[in-house]
């Protein structure tokens, strides 16, 4: 049952002990030396007095956290060693943790409404991972190079796609590739790694990553597992709504497969077995990956805790063989009359799956569609629901939302897994879209007022090691993700009784509360709940290392 109160954190001196006074010497010296006299401030902010949860899944330690340009200087006593700072902030009462790690987003920081990546950072997310799904392009480092110019709200890493390779060298046909092909596939990701691609991410679910076999890709991750530390992230084949059907654990075995044969870790992007007949399935899936982990293979996940999914209407509502060749095809075929009434009868069962054209919610910037359902924009026609959806796709492709298609009982069995990272799945909305998908703005604070707060189904140390310390070691940083002397500052200050996912499906756009002040590399992004408008993330290349200009 969930609880009736939220639960308040326990005063000082209990649940979080103030960490032992007692100060190395050797700290005092070093201390001494950087504050060079002793009136002379040694730190650019101190954060004082706050539980510090330091992202290894301990308990929170009421200490002072000191910043010196963009590191962490000092955490324990400042009095005790008389360091003193030229700005200092409040946080008794608060949670002090490191910046949270999106490890799969799709935050649009490449353009001015999307650069300052500020629904992320009222989350407390510092560091967002991009290119996912099959969908980066392999010019990782002129991507880079345009964040460093312009800057970025947030810090951002960057894989390498199956998807865009294939359709690079294959387009939108439905065959496996030549030799010559695969090679030239090959080459395609090797360039993506050379300039600091995090590993090779896969979309299997959509087009042109379905129409390639498992062995392909796993012939692409072998080239990205050259590079130490490679990370195969996958959407894979059939999280259970796929049409025709691949099997939801049969889809997770592939998955394995390719980073177990490729000699890589795997991460299954946003995990959670959809659909309503999968719900409750949620142990069979997890069981594979403990199995998998038990053998020795390293394979993670990450998750957000809303019962929608997002995606485009063409993946949800045309059969892939339908689409082969591309839009012009599936227009064509959309046109002839024997194509048509198969397509016509597979949609129908497309969307039955999903639940219905009512559990399809547009999140597109077409006024006649956002924030109405295929069913509603059906009606509206005078159209069966699979002729509107052929209409709409007949201009292009939309952004759509299906509603309730995870069983939010699945997500709290996932969410106590230690292996379970956490993720927005979010992309910031543009320009004239008011209906988006509220975990845009809320993904982080929504797992931690409904499972650590309200429900308290898992411990304050836990959830937030699942935003931070846990994509850490997975990612193979040295420099971020906890709070450690001589790290990154990438620091999230937050209130544990007020912080609150905000966005709803009908009103998506509304910041997380809660989250007090927020730094990325020693500078404030969020101070007392308000962004600062600074642009001070950087572009990190696998391993977490910055990236140095191409
Ligand atoms: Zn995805």
């Amino acid at each position: 049952m969930p609880s009736a109160h939220p639960s308040i954190p326990a005063p000082r001196g209990t649940l979080y002990p103030r960490a032992r006074s007692a100060v190395p010497a050797f700290l005092v010296a070093v201390l001494l030396v950087l504050a060079g006299c002793a009136e002379e401030p040694a730190a650019d902010l101190l954060i004082l007095g706050g539980s510090v949860l330091d992202g290894s899944g301990s308990p929170a330690l009421v200490q002072d956290l000191a910043v010196t340009g963009d590191r962490i200087a000092f955490l324990g006593d400042a009095d005790a060693v008389g360091l003193q700072a030229l700005d200092t902030v409040d946080a008794s009462g608060l949670l002090v943790t490191p910046g949270f790690v999106d490890m799969h987003s799709h935050a649009v920081l490449d353009e001015d409404y999307g650069r300052g990546a500020e629904a992320f950072l009222h989350q407390g997310i510092t560091t967002v991972a991009l290119g996912l799904d099959g969908g980066g392009d392999n010019r990782i480092a002129a991507r880079m190079q345009g964040w460093a110019d312009a800057g970025i709200g947030v810090n951002a890493m960057l894989w390498v796609g199956h998807n865009e390779a294939r359709e690079a060298v294959v387009g939108m046909e439905d065959r496996p590739p030549t030799a010559d092909e695969l090679e030239a596939m090959k080459e395609y990701v090797r360039a993506g790694m050379e300039e600091g691609a995090n590993g090779l991410s896969s979309g299997l679910f959509y087009l042109p990553g379905n129409y390639a076999e498992t062995a392909e890709v796993i012939e692409l991750n072998r080239v990205a597992a050259e590079y130490p530390g490679a990370i195969y992230d996958t959407h894979d084949r059939d999280l259970g709504a796929a049409y025709p059907p691949f099997g939801y654990l049969a889809s997770i075995e592939e998955g394995i497969r390719i980073g177990e044969e490729g000699g890589t870790k795997v991460i299954f992007s946003h995990f959670n077995p959809q659909g309503a007949h999968n719900y409750g399935r949620a142990p069979e899936g997890a069981a594979l990956i403990e199995a998998a982990r038990e053998r020795g293979v390293d394979v993670r996940a990450a998750q957000h805790v809303y019962t929608a999914t997002q995606s485009n209407l063409r993946s949800y509502t045309v059969p892939g063989w339908a689409v082969a060749g591309g839009d012009t095809a599936m227009i064509r075929r959309f046109d002839h009359p024997d194509t048509l009434a198969l397509i016509d009868e597979q949609t129908r069962e497309m969307l039955a799956i999903r639940g219905g054209a009512h559990n399809l919610l547009f999140a597109d910037p077409r006024p006649e569609l956002n924030g109405r359902t295929l069913g509603e924009v059906a009606e509206a026609w005078g159209l069966p629901a699979p002729e509107a959806a052929r209409r709409i796709l007949r201009e292009d492709n939309a952004a759509v939302m299906n509603l309730g298609l995870y069983d939010a009982e699945n997500t709290r069995i996932l969410a106590q897994e230690p292996w379970m990272m956490t993720c927005t799945d979010g992309r910031n909305p543009g320009p004239g879209q008011n209906v988006t998908h509220p975990r845009v703005y809320g993904a982080f604070t929504k797992k931690l007022r409904e499972f650590v707060v309200e429900e308290e189904l898992l411990s304050w140390p836990f959830a937030v090691r699942s935003m931070t310390g846990l994509a850490a070691d997975f990612l193979g940083w040295s420099e971020r993700g906890y709070l450690r002397e001589d790290l990154k500052a990438d620091v999230t200050v937050l209130d544990p009784t007020e912080v609150e996912d905000m966005a709803t499906y009908e009103e998506p756009q509304q910041f997380s509360r809660g989250t007090v002040h927020v730094l990325v590399n020693g500078t404030f992004a969020i101070r007392d709940g308000e962004a600062t408008g600074a642009l001070a993330g950087r572009p990190l290349v696998r391993l977490g290392g910055e990236f140095a200009g191409s």
